[in-house]
């Protein structure tokens, strides 16, 4: 017997429809590179029913991909809207990839139409003889900024769209129909694509708003410091409107005196990204006093937040951090830390070592922990073991992969990362399982490695990788760039380091570097660092 409640598929549209009606004065500030513009849920849905009209008029199929190379902005929300209304699958590309693969993914995915924004017009021109599928390029700005191109079927954004009225009705897809595309950054590998469906990202968004992860209301007021390409903007695109929160966008202004001269100026509660950004937030306030006075809450994620960002943030901003753990793959929510009544009450070095932990995952992720045979771990926060998960807004298979099994006889997926999981179910990401450096059989976490000389006054940012040894298979290298006017030396890293990590631990060799690669995600390339030192052979004497 079938339940007798209303058939009322998981829809992504109609995330704005309620945004729309029941929310219609809270903000949506939008910045460009010349611009800063003031709208509200009401007028983007308007303005993607236009697109969905106008991509229906231009002939896009439902299913078929529609791409975007473009920083955080209301137009391209309202491409991302339009297209979900046409029964179209968004596509958002991360710019910050190297160009082949850009065009790898480009025309791995089919796109036939692309919206790009004016400063990546240049990088679009110089694959657009690699792109087999491109027909149609809309540029997100008006005629008078349209810069001259010859990339195919060129028009400006507000041109294209003037051409419909918006009389248009949302078409009611099936809510398991595909809705988003995303492809991982390729750090091993070709990048991958993650389809997400209208039901996960619906669901995700709901689950991931819940009070112990995001806990958005209609009186906060949301900086995306996360960009939409990144792994669904961590869902923000749908979460905020659906929670009722203004959201600002702030174009490619994410260093840290736009970031807080935005934040201020607006009043954003609640913002979140990659710690190497919110890193330029914390230099530039502490050379300039400044402050974000309504700024209460950050979500760091997407690389470890290291002790001295908590310990900052909560020493000189009174900005409570929450450590939030995810991927693409996931959706890409997957956990966050937010206290039990056990944690609520710590206090000073007690709730950084606890804010250090990923959190816990919120429902419809299950989680189990196991060793490299399958077998489940206990949740003792000792055994230390691959992070496997499942659940509705989790990747079943690659897109355009094939059909290689990805997840094991019970349905979970590999996540790559190993860690602990505690009695309360708080995960403690120990590292990458690609980034751990074996030493005689024993593992070293880089990442604990690496925070510990980050608290060194004069570190400004380390990385710590595994470099080949005759006798113990793998030592520690670890690359060190200094705070602008700071000098250490290798002895003084060394004693540093001594009192806070295993003496077996400390690396066999340092360098001090201008700057550490970062990929297209801003997290610490160390597959490259790793490239670098390749041909490197520590022997014993060489030890720091
Ligand atoms: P990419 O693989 O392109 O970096 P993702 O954003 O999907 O793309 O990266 C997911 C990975 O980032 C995770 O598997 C994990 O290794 C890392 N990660 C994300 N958040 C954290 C965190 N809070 N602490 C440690 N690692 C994290």
């Amino acid at each position: 017997m079938l339940g007798l409640m209303q058939d009322w598929p998981l829809l992504c549209h109609k995330v704005l429809d309620h945004a729309a009606r029941q929310h219609p004065r809270r903000k949506l500030i939008s910045y460009t590179d010349d611009a800063c513009v003031e709208s509200n849920y009401a007028e983007l849905r308007a303005q993607a029913l236009r697109v969905a009209q106008r991509l229906t008029a231009e002939g896009v199929r439902p299913g078929e991909r529609v791409a975007t190379l473009a920083a955080n902005g209301a137009r391209h929300l309202a491409v991302w809207y339009g297209a979900l209304g046409m029964g179209a699958v968004y596509h958002p590309l991360n710019p910050r990839l190297f160009p082949e693969q850009v065009a790898y993914i480009i025309n791995h995915a089919g796109d036939r139409l692309l919206f790009v924004d004016p400063a990546y017009v240049p990088l679009l021109e110089s694959l657009a003889d690699r792109l087999t599928e491109v027909r149609r390029v809309v540029v997100l700005c008006d005629a008078a900024r349209m810069p001259p191109t010859r990339l195919p079927g060129a028009i400006d954004y507000e041109t294209w769209l003037a051409q419909v009225d918006g009389d248009f009705e949302w078409v009611r897809v099936d809510e398991n129909a595909a809705a988003g595309l995303f492809y991982t950054s390729g750090t091993t590998g070709p990048p991958k694509g993650v389809l997400y469906s209208h039901r996960s990202i619906v669901l995700l968004s709901l689950t991931a708003n819940a009070p112990d992860v995001y806990g958005l209301s209609a009186r906060d007021v949301v900086l995306m410091a996360v960009p939409m390409y990144h792994a669904n903007g961590w869902s923000w695109p749908f979460t905020v409107p659906m929670a009722g929160a203004s959201l600002i966008l702030p174009g490619s202004r994410l260093d840290g005196a736009s970031l807080c001269e935005i934040a201020s100026r607006h009043g954003a509660t609640v913002s979140g990204g990659v710690p190497t950004v919110w890193q330029g937030f914390l230099d530039h306030t502490a050379k300039t006093g400044l402050r974000a006075p309504a700024l209460r809450r950050l979500f760091i994620g997407g690389s470890p937040c290291p002790e001295v960002m908590l310990r900052a943030f909560a020493q000189d901003h009174g900005i409570e951090v929450i450590h939030v753990w995810g991927m693409t793959e996931m959706g890409p929510t997957g956990s966050a830390c937010t206290p039990t009544p056990e944690t609520a009450a710590l206090d000073g070095p007690g709730r950084i070592a606890w804010q250090q932990r990923q959190g816990r995952v919120p429902f419809l992720v299950e989680l189990k922990l196991a060793d490299d045979a399958g077998q489940a771990l206990p949740w003792d926060d000792q055994a230390t073991g691959n992070l496997n998960v499942r659940g509705p807004c989790i990747v079943r298979r690659y897109f355009g992969a094939g059909d290689a099994p990805l997840l094991d006889d019970d349905g979970y997926f590999d996540t790559g990362d190993v860690g602990t999981i505690d009695g309360n179910g708080f995960i403690r990401i120990t590292d990458r399982a690609k980034d751990l450096i074996k030493s005689g059989g024993e593992w070293i976490s880089s990442v604990a490695l690496e925070n510990v000389a980050m608290m060194h006054p004069a570190v400004q940012e380390a990385a710590a990788i595994a470099v080949r040894h005759p006798r113990w298979d793998e030592r520690p290298l670890m690359a060190l760039v200094l705070k602008p006017g700071a000098t250490l030396t290798q002895p003084e890293l060394a004693e540093h380091l001594a009192t806070r990590v295993p003496k077996w631990w400390l690396p066999d060799a340092v360098v001090f570097v201008e700057a550490l690669p970062h990929t297209a995600t801003g997290k610490l390339d160390k597959r490259r660092l790793r490239e670098h030192y390749a041909g490197l052979l520590l022997t014993s004497g060489n030890k720091i």
